[in-house]
């Protein structure tokens, strides 16, 4: 870079611990409302939250623990765990999400290639701690969210306190918070990694604070003050999508859903605490939607839904917005984006289509908030035209995206430094960037790519298919062609799906054969298992292949 002079502002360091002095500040009323995990609604304010927050620094630092080292959570959304977070993170140690729908021998390899000092976790998972905790030799003190009556009399479980123990007789007075840099460490996040070893995602404050200050834009989830705020979506899989950081920053409520997300629940909380903006993966919203359909019930205070982690299903979308008056806005991020890398909201010039091409450009990922640069190239690496046609690779730059993960000698920038998000995809004239596979799943037909992610929109979206999955099978002319796996909602002939096709797809797209299946398999966040169906479905022989 050239040495240019510099401008005379504050070296005032981006550090996470800002954002709830700012709540403090600002918000101290505004409450943070948890269904506890052992069921009650426990209610507390920013301030409380704050105060609280100390106490955790405190006793962390009364416990040995040190800044510069990892504190792990296995636990759901609460406001114990954003105590912890921000307790950790305010002294400079980094919060370390670790996520429970793993297997138990990958928990404690994350927990130990992360280094983790200390563990926090919800009773809910006290047997996959006490059958990890001999495998831990570098954690020094657990701690279980509740009060001395949730530790049983014989636990395993070297060193464990309770919440309330730990932080009781501790004020939180002395602690100071900040006072660091800010690229110093703040969080890791392990991605679900489908193939091979799971790799350590570290954020630095800066990029938490930047991430924070970018998803509140308007054009991104844009929540404020007035906002009541249930995110579905755990702190685990990528911080929530923030909004454990946007919630106090913007002075939104924040109605944290504990352990329970079924449909009941989530309306339960959705209709008691008048939440007016929500995130979750399609699964989450399905599940819901079809509490609503069976009990008759309505949404009258949720205004607009976030969607994420996967496509958002036509269906889907129409049913929020045809039959409960809910906004829906697609987003795509990953672990490595922190999370949030575009959010789905119609541009202006497009307000007017008419309502099927409208459909078609709101179920697309959307623009990036500003701090986001995507772009889509081609096998040589560079951009192809925004058209909203040429698909390509995604490529996504900014200062909140990762340049390297931990441990793992390796360039993940290309010359350009932009991070290859192994997603494919093509960006409109507008702006819209739309995914039509991961690079790993397009389904690769004589040369030309078939976007599995698009035949399984289509099927979910025949009402009496419950979920749809495409995957490739090795044909010998075609290199690959599509199988469509289906779980029924209700009975459905192979030919009422292959009619339901028409006119949606290229003609070659149409899958060559369909399989139905009691269950789809899902990954740890959530997501189709393909690496399972694949693995299932290895043997299996296409009609006219012979
Ligand atoms: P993770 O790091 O577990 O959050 O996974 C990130 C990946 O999820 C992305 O690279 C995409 O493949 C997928 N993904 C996330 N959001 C979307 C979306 N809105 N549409 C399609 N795929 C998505």
């Amino acid at each position: 870079m050239q040495d240019l002079p510099k401008g005379l502002m504050q070296d005032w360091s981006m550090t996470i611990d800002k954002v709830l002095d700012h709540a403090l500040a600002v918000y101290p009323y505004q409450e943070i409302v948890t269904r506890s995990v052992a069921g009650p609604i426990v209610r507390k304010t920013y301030a409380e939250v704050h105060a609280d927050s100390r106490r955790v620094s405190e006793a962390l630092l009364a416990n040995g623990i040190k800044p510069g080292e990892v504190v792990g959570t296995l636990a759901w959304n609460s406001e114990m765990h954003i105590e912890t977070w921000y307790g950790a993170m305010g002294l400079g140690m980094v919060l370390h999400t670790l996520n429970p729908r793993l297997f138990p021998e990958q928990i404690a390899w994350i927990a130990n290639h992360g280094e983790d000092r200390a563990i926090f976790f919800d009773t809910t998972f006290m047997p996959i701690i006490e059958g990890i905790a001999p495998h831990l030799p570098n954690v020094k003190l657990f701690v279980v969210y509740g009060d001395d009556s949730v530790i049983p009399a014989d636990t395993k479980i070297p060193n464990l306190k309770s919440y309330e123990s730990f932080i009781s007789g501790c004020s939180g007075q002395s602690v100071k918070w900040g006072d660091f840099e800010e690229n110093t460490a703040c969080g890791l996040c392990y991605t679900s990694g489908t193939t091979g070893n799971p790799k350590g995602v570290l954020y630095s404050h800066r990029s938490n604070f930047l991430m924070t200050l970018l998803s509140m834009q308007s054009g991104a989830l844009g929540i404020s003050d007035k906002d009541v705020v249930l995110p579905v979506v755990p702190m685990f899989h990528a911080n929530a999508w923030g909004l454990a950081f946007s919630g106090p920053a913007s002075g939104a409520k924040l109605v944290m859903p504990g352990a329970r997300m079924d449909g009941e629940a989530i309306y339960e909380l959705l209709d008691s605490e008048k939440v007016t903006v929500s995130a979750a993966v399609p699964t989450v919203w399905q599940m819901l939607l079809e509490y609503l359909r069976k009990e008759d019930k309505k949404l009258p205070h949720l205004n607009a839904v976030a969607i994420g982690g996967a496509a958002t299903p036509e269906g889907l979308l129409r049913a929020f917005e045809e039959d409960y008056d809910v906004e829906v806005f697609p987003a795509w991020g990953m672990t490595e984006t922190s999370p949030l890398g575009s959010v789905s909201k119609l541009p202006v010039p497009l307000q007017g289509l008419p309502d099927e091409e409208k459909m078609f450009h709101k179920l697309k990922q959307g623009r990036p908030p500003f701090g986001v640069e995507l772009d889509v190239v081609g096998p040589d690496g560079k951009s192809l035209p925004r058209d909203g046609k040429s698909t390509g690779h995604l490529m996504v730059r900014g200062p909140a995206v990762a340049k390297a993960y931990v441990k793992i000698d390796k360039d993940i920038l290309d010359d350009r430094d932009f991070f290859d998000t192994g997603d494919v995809g093509n960006i409109d004239e507008y702006g819209q960037m739309h995914i039509t596979d991961r690079s790993k799943d397009v389904i690769k037909s004589g040369g030309e790519w078939i976007s599995s992610i698009e035949l399984e929109n289509i099927a979910a979206s025949h009402p009496k298919v419950a979920m749809a999955a495409a995957i490739g099978i090795a044909h010998p002319k075609w290199d690959e062609r599509p199988l469509l796996i289906v779980k029924k909602a209700e009975e459905v002939s192979k030919e009422e799906i292959y009619t339901f096709f028409e006119g949606k797809i290229a003609k070659w797209w149409t899958p060559d054969d369909i399989a139905f299946v009691d269950d789809i398999p899902l990954g740890a966040t959530g997501k189709i298992n393909k690496l399972a169906l694949r693995e299932t479905f290895k043997d299996f022989e296409l009609p006219d292949a012979g």
